[in-house]
């Protein structure tokens, strides 16, 4: 079936009012409604806001839509998305090279870069090891990080993967794999969240924050 027919099929048998639009229309929400954050109530309403908008909303998506298709690529090096490749954060002279943070995606990168506290390099893996999921090393941007890690002037590799089984199952598998680089090998602390309380937190993260606790005095 043509993608417009598969469209015309879902509008006539849509119980939401969707048999009243057109296929172009409904084609447009589905794609919305592929979007993170986005279920099929708000890709309708974004459609609409889109299609009543044109000249302020739509044609400026559009073309931003273009222009990042065409420019923003992967870092080669690190994995990053940027418009340059190598990406600004590698090409920056004035970033400490000794360091890399390997962090699981591209958004887990602003959001460290959005502290302002890390001056060094990244390396995106793209992915976490999962059993589950049927994810091994060798889709990952693993053997990118090791040759990495092997420069003279690398020091020290952090391991900043998420706090849930796959995080820890990979930074496991990384710490054991640059072993053999003569690099310091660190993790991100868990523990108390900034504003926290402590009757609030779940057991876990309270039982990680008291092993990992630091000395005063
Ligand atoms: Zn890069």
């Amino acid at each position: 079936m043509t993608e417009e027919g598969a469209a015309r099929t879902e509008a006539a048998a849509g119980a939401d009012g969707s048999a009243m639009t057109s296929p172009a229309i409904e084609r447009l929400v589905g794609h919305l409604g592929k979007l993170p954050g986005l279920g099929p109530r708000s890709a309708r309403r974004a459609a609409l806001h889109l299609l009543e908008r044109r000249d302020s909303h739509l044609e400026p998506l559009l073309a931003a839509l273009r222009n990042a298709a065409e420019s923003v690529r992967a870092c080669a090096t690190c994995g990053n998305l940027d418009a340059q490749d190598p990406c600004a954060i590698c090409a920056d002279p004035e970033r400490d090279g000794t360091a890399i943070c390997v962090v699981e995606q591209v958004a887990d990168l602003w959001a460290l870069e959005r502290t302002l506290m890390f001056r060094g390099r990244y390396h995106v893996l793209g992915g976490l090891l999962s059993a589950l999921d049927g994810i091994g090393p060798e889709d990952l941007a693993i053997a990118g990080l090791v040759a990495r890690a092997g420069a003279p002037e690398v020091s020290e590799i952090i391991l900043a993967t998420s706090a849930t089984v796959d995080g820890q199952t990979t930074a496991h598998y990384l710490s054991d794999r640059l072993a053999a680089c003569d690099v310091a090998v660190s993790r991100l602390a868990h523990g108390l969240p900034v504003g926290g309380e402590l009757d609030y937190l779940d057991d876990g993260t309270l039982g990680t924050a008291l092993k990992a606790r630091q000395r005063l005095l």
